[in-house]
């Protein structure tokens, strides 16, 4: 998790506070002795007294620090999420920075070194390949970061067709996804012609999404399995890896946006932190519901149900 720095609003706010308990405190006092001068001075001139004052000041005081220090606990929590969130804001700008120059400088290399040397045709189409796919990469986060942005500004329009999600699915999978065929195993369980009336880029980003994650956090040749089924009236779409998988308390949190797990000095995986704010925000777009659990006997499972 970020560090949150940069506390110094909420001490100035902390003083602020503590300077308004003190007043009231203060003013509570002298109403009370003011109370207790005039009772007295009633009593000398024998006239009735006032009725006591305490009780009426001690209640309304009371109110008053209530409604204080829940207006603090509010201002204070929003503080630290604002706080926690620019942190991540902070931490995303420098990591797609390095993202966003790493592709470029892996096909400027392997463009020199086919421009330079001369190569076996095999070396050669190895060296393309490897070019395309650092290029597919750099397209797919430029992809993500834009429809993050739509996201935001609230400028993404649902456009619905009707579709055979069963062979839509599998085409995003054999095509999109060539490095991950070579680094995993990859299982699907795709019930066959499901016709249905969708989004189209809504729900490819949402699996190409889970499968980019699926990939990067389990480790090379194992399995990643897709299954397609029609459950309930329902479809599900479930991404299953045997990874790392994700802790208990993290799994509300890494929907979030920019959140990434760990630190940045400990992490090795390359991300931004927005894949699984988006695949949340577009499943709710869908009217549907992501959700994440473990994967038996290890790694994570997501499952898409609209
Ligand atoms: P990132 O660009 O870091 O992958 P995401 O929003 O896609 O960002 O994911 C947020 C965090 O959730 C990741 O940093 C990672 O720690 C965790 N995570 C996502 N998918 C998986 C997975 N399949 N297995 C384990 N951890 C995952």
């Amino acid at each position: 998790m970020p560090s949150v720095s940069k506390s110094g609003p909420l001490i100035i706010f902390y003083i602020l506070v503590a300077y308004i308990v003190i007043q009231l405190g203060w003013w509570g006092y002298h109403i009370i002795e003011q109370n207790e001068e005039i009772t007295m001075l009633r009593l000398a001139h024998g006239s009735t007294p006032e009725r006591n004052k305490i009780w009426m000041v001690i209640g309304e005081g009371s109110v008053f620090f209530i409604l204080l220090a829940l207006g603090v606990l509010k201002i204070r929590s929003s503080f630290k999420k604002e706080a926690k969130l620019a942190a991540r804001q902070k931490n995303f700008l420098l990591s797609v920075t390095h993202e966003l120059k790493s592709p470029i400088a892996s096909v400027k290399l392997y463009l020199e070194t086919l421009l330079k040397r001369e190569v076996e045709k095999e070396k050669e189409r190895e060296i393309l390949f490897n070019a395309i796919s650092e290029s597919e990469r750099l397209a797919a986060l430029v992809d993500n970061i834009l429809l993050a942005a739509k996201i935001e500004s609230d400028t993404y329009l649902l456009s619905k067709t009707t579709v055979n999600l069963s062979e839509y699915t599998e085409e995003i999978i054999s095509k999109s996804m060539p490095a991950l065929r070579g680094s995993h195993k990859i299982k699907t369980e795709i019930e066959p012609n499901m016709e249905c009336d969708i989004d189209l880029l809504a729900f490819s980003s949402i699996l190409l999404n889970l499968l980019e994650n699926a990939g990067k956090y389990s480790p090379k040749q194992s399995t990643i399995t897709i299954k397609l089924e029609k459950n309930n009236r329902a479809i599900a779409l479930t991404v299953m890896d045997e990874g790392i998988g994700i802790p208990e308390e993290e799994k509300s949190t890494i929907f979030q946006k920019f959140y990434r797990i760990g630190s940045e000095e400990t992490r090795s995986t390359k991300g931004t932190g927005l894949g699984l704010y988006i695949v949340k925000v577009l499943a709710e777009k869908l009217n549907g519901t992501i959700t994440v659990k473990n994967n038996s006997p290890k790694g994570s499972l997501f499952e898409l149900r609209f």
